[in-house]
């Protein structure tokens, strides 16, 4: 199967610690050889042209964001101006819910579900208070039946005529459920309720059809599969049918491009995404993103998703096959359209398995209570290493070597 991978190319354009084997891709991706000569390419136009590094040389900043964001829009199935890299997914979020949660006459409260990341829900939260309405009452959590995963018809039951907004995640970040994002935007738009989902965890895993489903708006971060490396700056798509809506929290990076530098004191917004921008960009932090986009332009992302799922699909075969023995759950979906870029292994002693994985040189990522989340990412992981990895797992429960570590997460985990 390597020796067949259409992408195996790509590994090579990585810095692979060949030490290791690598299935964290979902929480930091690798660093990138291009990532870097990019990061090289806006320091030269700091050192060559000072100030003027805003209009001149390579990439001028002044633009970069709107470039990036540009370069962004396939991965997302969006239209070039509908996409900005910008802020972080957190406060894109408070960026958003600013702009679209506009509560009216019985029309106050927001829908998410209990599965959730939490720095979602602490802004959807806030947003809320800053309104003046409860959160305990405002905020409705879609509840999940079994721990892991999301009913479709149980997100659109709570649709109700009290709902203004819907905040969602693509794919869940536990057990790698993938949403689907069309229907739940056709039921919300029938029901006059905007939506907007949180990418996180699917962008440059799957392809996605933002504009054709009319998704209202969408962000993500860009360290995770986009491999912009730690902090890197994160990204918003608003659709075009919303560029007359006034940024909910506006800034001078807001305003078109033409008229930023009049100084005026009132605000003429960009006339596309660019307007839901507040202060100057983080160009450093968004520099190594240019030339991680670029691996993505080259490899496709349904490319990247046919074989993520082959790699995926693999890996619970060879679970299935070899580790039947021990207490381990498969509790990511199975079916190709539901299943987003990891699996997701419960086991009772997760933490500790983790750890023992981590000390013979595979590295997981542990989720409490019990969870353990294996991103086989197709740019740069091979199935040689999701078979080694499964013989090391087997081995390690075999000889219960896990024993010797805590059954407690890291402080980091
Ligand atoms: C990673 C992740 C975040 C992180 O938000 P930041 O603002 O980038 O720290 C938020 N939500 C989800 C669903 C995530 O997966």
């Amino acid at each position: 199967m390597d020796k067949t991978d259409e992408l195996k190319a790509f590994r090579k354009q990585f810095y692979v610690n060949e030490e290791i084997i690598y299935f964290d891709g979902n929480s930091l991706g690798f660093m990138s050889k291009r990532a870097e000569s990019a990061l090289e390419s806006l320091k030269e136009s700091w050192k060559t042209f000072a100030i003027d590094g805003w209009t001149e040389g390579k990439h001028p900043w002044f633009y970069f964001s709107e470039k990036l964001g540009s370069m962004s829009a396939t991965l997302v199935g969006a239209k070039s101006e509908e996409v900005i890299v910008t802020g972080s997914t957190t406060t894109n979020l408070h960026q958003l819910a600013a702009t679209f949660f506009r509560p009216a006459g019985k029309r106050t409260k927001i829908l998410a579900d209990e599965l959730n990341f939490p720095s979602d829900i602490y802004a959807l939260k806030s947003q809320l208070q800053l309104r003046g309405l409860d959160p305990d009452g405002h905020l409705i959590r879609v509840k999940s039946s079994d721990g892991n995963t999301l009913k479709t018809n149980d997100i659109i039951e709570q649709m109700t005529d009290n709902v203004a907004l819907v905040v969602l995640p693509s794919v869940l970040y536990r057990s790698g459920q993938i949403l689907d994002m069309k229907k739940l935007t056709k039921e919300a738009h029938k029901r006059n309720i905007l939506i907007g989902f949180d990418l996180c965890h699917s962008v440059g895993a799957i392809p996605h059809h933002l504009s054709e489903w009319g998704v209202d708006f969408a962000f993500w971060c860009t360290y995770k599969y986009l491999n912009g490396g730690p902090g890197s700056v994160g990204a918003l798509y608003v659709n075009e049918k919303h560029f007359n809506k006034e940024p909910g929290l506006a800034g001078w990076f807001s305003s078109s491009k033409e008229s930023q530098f009049d100084m005026e004191h009132s605000l003429i917004k960009a006339a596309d995404a660019g307007a839901y921008q507040i202060g100057t960009p983080h160009i450093f932090s968004a520099a190594l993103l240019l030339g991680s986009l670029e691996i993505f332009q080259e490899a496709g992302i349904e490319r990247i998703r046919r074989k993520s799922l082959h790699l995926t699909g693999y890996f619970m075969a060879l679970i299935e096959k070899e580790l039947s023995a021990f207490d381990f759950h498969i509790s990511n979906p199975s079916n190709d359209n539901e299943r987003g870029g990891h699996v997701y292994l419960e086991h009772p002693e997760a933490a500790r398995i983790s750890k023992a994985l981590k000390a013979n040189g595979i590295i997981p990522d542990f989720r409490n209570p019990n969870g353990i989340r294996l991103a086989p990412v197709a740019l740069y992981n091979t199935f040689e290493e999701v078979w080694r990895a499964v013989q090391m797992l087997k081995t390690i429960m075999e000889e219960k070597s896990y024993l010797k570590y805590e059954n407690k997460r890291g402080v980091i985990a």
